[in-house]
């Protein structure tokens, strides 16, 4: 065993915090302020793994060679648009960089600080520099002014090096004396996430400390923005609350993170780890110890408030039995907010681990309805690496084929043959979803256009009526003279007419029920229909496809396609009834997995683990696929295979000792085959979901009839025509977010911020300024409602229903809105101080 250089030094780098800033573990930042040099070795190093050469995904090579893409990319795109520009007075519109090969990729040099200094000592400089490496190793004296100013120690931490993408020279102006340096970095998600722009402040700093010991006058550097480009846009932002947030963390929080031993820093095993480094070797350190973080869907606040009460694995919550030791469990859920609403869940879910067996949880959903008569599994997958979808599912099942003895339905996949090519799937993928959506609407329109006189229980009872109503009329003609006597045989003569005439009443009542009776009946003859998809990220994967091609020109057909989309979402209401619920078009099963039951499967609900152990009673399905097409965690078809098909690449790999060998037509055809498994192993669990949550009345979700918005003629202008999609399909997702919430039970709503609960109202009467004091649950505490906040209701807990009726309404109908009239509060004021915490409402309708 060799011991580490009693002056190890822990290394913070502008990417370890970065990392920290994105996944919030304590582990992550710990590890990663160890060098290579250190790790393993006694001293700061102890505990701390080497890196993983590999990294759990061989596409994570694809992603770092396509990042140094883009960049290269974003530069010479950046070099063309700022050559048209006239040039500022000593700055040249130019971009300094050099492109140089690296392990077989090409890259932006990286360019000496020395180097990039004597460039701004230059009369004239260009207005970008490029990469520009901040290596402080030969400057110790400026390294330990940057760490000083945070009260960190430079004998025991040095600085990594720093590269920011690109420094802008930006000229002087009235009120910036100096030419400034203003940061920009590219970064290859979709779009700049927070964590991209701490690492751009923390550039900011370091270059200021650089600047100031530097010799190079006349710049300062741009602490007001900074710039990230990714791949859907660039972002300028304002970069104080990301140097005051930066700068609290360098004061506050790493001294007591570089502190602790490596084993004892804080870590949580969650979905949020998949691309982590560390992946593989904490999951297995966190199976050893049967660790918390085991329990799918803990948070990591509340593993700590659990560890805190000494509950140190998963085993120390199994005991907890709701019948022998609630005392103990009320404690932990007045620990924090999220035990107080999920504490159940999470000793469920404990014990489901310890003895294999599936448990139903007491929740009920409005987002997913026990029956329907088309259901419809979508699956969408994406290449990580050009940000497009690469290959599109639709699975559909309508019921049970007697005759063929199999189920009705259809499967089909759609996989993009050329890189990138994602309208050659998405158009045929619209127009089979389409052709679906239209047949079922059409049956279920025929249905509707029966006329009740075409049913022959129908005719029949009109034809007594009939019958009855000509036998009275007959006996009032034949005798109408004596009717009108006071003599007993007019008094016979009348009784009999009273017989008749009830009879009539009778034969219009039977025919009243036969009507209804019929309408009933056209009502469940029609279809409902409803989809699912597994995953978050595969409904994710979908909205942004249609996002991107919403604009296209090209295929024409195109936008008729997505046009039809609309159709499911119209922009009011076709539906008389809306007391039902058919509004929530989709339901993502892995949410509802998560809320509904608890499965002997750790860390998180991954199709693979899940389709294997909860299965139909028949017919289950596995998500299995040969290796390489799917990765352990994820739910997503293996993105590395389609860059084999458009590379024309083969895939090699050993199974069982043998050596395979998959042409690119093979890699296609075991895509087709994974993305089959996955809608298929998708309807499994939905069936068993349906089976263990339906008899017990835990599914709500009632759904209507399908039918598709008709009304309106399309535009004829292609772009006013796209902007119109666009716009229903924003405002439709806007209210379906706001049934989405509606439809959550209360602990959940109120787990989300949106709702107060447990009021009780302290007079029974309004006071004499209009309001009335409501005591309520001080779990609700922390709700995002403020004082002056108006267009809220107050409706029964014990009648959730309300809230998607008569509040909600008629989905995409503005004009119901005045039904929530009656419900409609504004909030006055709180009282957080007393016990329990008060608030202040009054009517506003
Ligand atoms: S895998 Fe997760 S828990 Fe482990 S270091 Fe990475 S982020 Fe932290």
């Amino acid at each position: 065993m060799q011991r580490s250089s009693p002056t190890a030094k822990f290394r913070l780098t502008a990417s370890a915090i970065a990392s920290h800033f994105k996944h919030r573990c304590d582990r992550l930042f710990r590890w990663n302020a160890v060098a290579t040099a250190h790790r393993g070795k006694p001293g700061i190093g102890w505990n701390v793994p080497r890196r993983a050469r590999e990294h759990s995904r061989p596409g994570i090579a694809l992603l770092m060679a396509a990042g140094d893409e883009f960049e290269i990319g974003r530069v010479q795109a950046l070099e063309a648009e700022i050559s048209a520009l006239s040039p500022a007075p000593g700055i040249e519109q130019r971009i300094h960089y050099a492109i140089q090969p690296d392990r077989g990729r090409q890259r932006v040099a990286p360019l000496p600080l020395p180097d990039a200094l004597a460039l701004l000592r230059q009369p004239s400089v260009p207005r970008f520099i490029a990469q520009i490496e901040i290596d402080l190793g030969p400057h110790p004296a400026i390294a330990a002014q940057f760490l000083q100013m945070f009260g960190l120690d430079p004998d025991a931490i040095e600085l990594g090096v720093s590269r920011p993408d690109l420094l802008e020279v930006l000229p002087p102006d009235e009120s910036h004396p100096h030419r400034r340096l203003r940061v920009w970095d590219f970064k290859g998600s979709q779009v700049a996430r927070h964590e991209h722009f701490i690492q751009v402040a923390f550039y900011t700093m370091l270059l200021e400390a650089v600047l100031s010991c530097s010799d190079v006058t006349g710049y300062a550097v741009d602490t007001e923005h900074g710039v990230v480009e990714s791949r859907a846009e660039r972002t300028t932002f304002d970069l104080a609350p990301y140097r005051l947030a930066l700068a609290d963390f360098l004061r506050n929080r790493v001294p007591a993170l570089l502190a602790l031993p490596a084993a004892d820093a804080h870590f949580h095993v969650h979905e949020g780890c998949v691309l982590c480094e560390y992946m593989d070797e904490c999951r297995s350190r966190a199976d050893a110890a049967d660790d918390l973080s085991r329990i799918p869907y803990i948070t990591s606040e509340s593993k700590r408030h659990l560890l805190a009460a000494g509950y140190r694995s998963r085993r120390d919550l199994v005991p907890l039995d709701p019948a022998t030791r609630q005392e103990e469990i009320e404690r932990l859920r007045s620990l924090s907010h999220d035990l107080s609403t999920n504490v159940a869940r999470y000793i469920a879910a404990a014990q489901a681990l310890d003895d294999g067996e599936p448990r139903v949880l007491e929740k009920h959903t409005f987002q997913m309805p026990w029956y329907e008569d088309v259901r419809v599994v979508l699956c969408a997958e994406q290449d990580a690496v050009t940000g497009t979808c690469f290959a599109l599912g639709i699975k559909t099942y309508e019921g049970w084929d007697a005759a063929a003895n199999r189920p009705l339905g259809q499967e089909h996949v759609f996989i993009a043959q050329e890189k990138g090519d994602e309208v050659s799937i998405l158009l045929p993928f619209l127009q089979t979803l389409n052709r679906l959506l239209e047949r079922v609407h059409q049956e279920n329109a025929s249905i509707r256009a029966q006329a009740p006189e075409s049913d022959p229980q129908v005719s029949a009872a009109e034809a007594q009526v009939a019958a009855a109503q000509a036998e009275l009329d007959a006996f009032r003609a034949r005798h109408e003279a004596d009717l009108r006597r006071r003599t007993p045989q007019g008094d016979a003569l009348r009784a009999q007419r009273e017989a008749l005439r009830q009879r009539v009443e009778a034969a219009k009542r039977a025919a009243k029920d036969a009507r209804t009776n019929f309408f009933k009946a056209q009502r469940r003859a029609q279809k409902r229909l409803h989809f699912y998809l597994y995953d978050t990220l595969d409904a994710l994967v979908l909205k942004s496809l249609i996002e991107r091609h919403l604009f296209d020109t090209e295929p024409p057909e195109l936008l008729a396609e997505l046009g039809n989309l609309v159709r499911l979402f119209p922009p009011e209401s076709v539906l008389p009834d809306a007391d039902t619920f058919r509004t929530i078009p989709a339901t993502v099963v892995v949410q509802m997995l998560r809320a509904l039951v608890a499965l002997p499967v750790p860390y998180g609900y991954d199709l693979r683990s899940v389709s294997e152990i909860y299965q139909p009673e028949s017919g289950g399905f596995q998500f299995r696929t040969p290796y390489g097409f799917s990765w352990e965690h994820s739910n997503q078809i293996a993105f590395e295979r389609i860059h084999d098909v458009w590379n024309g690449t083969e895939f090699r790999y050993q199974q069982r000792g043998t050596a395979r060998v998959l042409t690119p037509s093979d890699i296609l055809q075991e895509i087709d085959k994974a993305v089959r498994a996955k809608l298929r192993a998708t309807d499994s669990v939905v069936r068993r979901l349906k089976a263990d949550l339906g008899p017990k009345g835990q599914l709500l979700l009632r759904k209507e009839p399908f039918q598709l918005y008709t009304a309106g003629d399309p535009l004829q202008v292609q772009m006013f025509e796209a902007l119109r999609i666009f716009t229903a399909l924003e405002v439709s997702l806007a209210e379906l977010e706001v049934k989405r919430v509606h439809t959550l039970p209360v602990s959940d709503r109120v787990a989300s911020f949106v709702c107060i609960h447990g009021l009780r109202a302290e007079t029974d009467t309004l006071g004499a300024d209009g309001t009335i004091w409501f005591r309520f649950d001080p779990a609700a505490s922390d709700t995002k409602f403020e004082p002056g906040d108006f267009n809220l209701v107050l409706t029964p807990a014990d009648e959730p229903a309300i809230l998607l009726s008569d509040i909600d309404g008629e989905l995409f109908n503005s004009s119901s809105r005045w039904r929530y009239a009656p419900y409609k509060v504004k909030l006055v004021a709180y009282d957080l101080h007393s016990s329990p915490p008060r608030v202040q409402l009054a009517p506003d309708n």
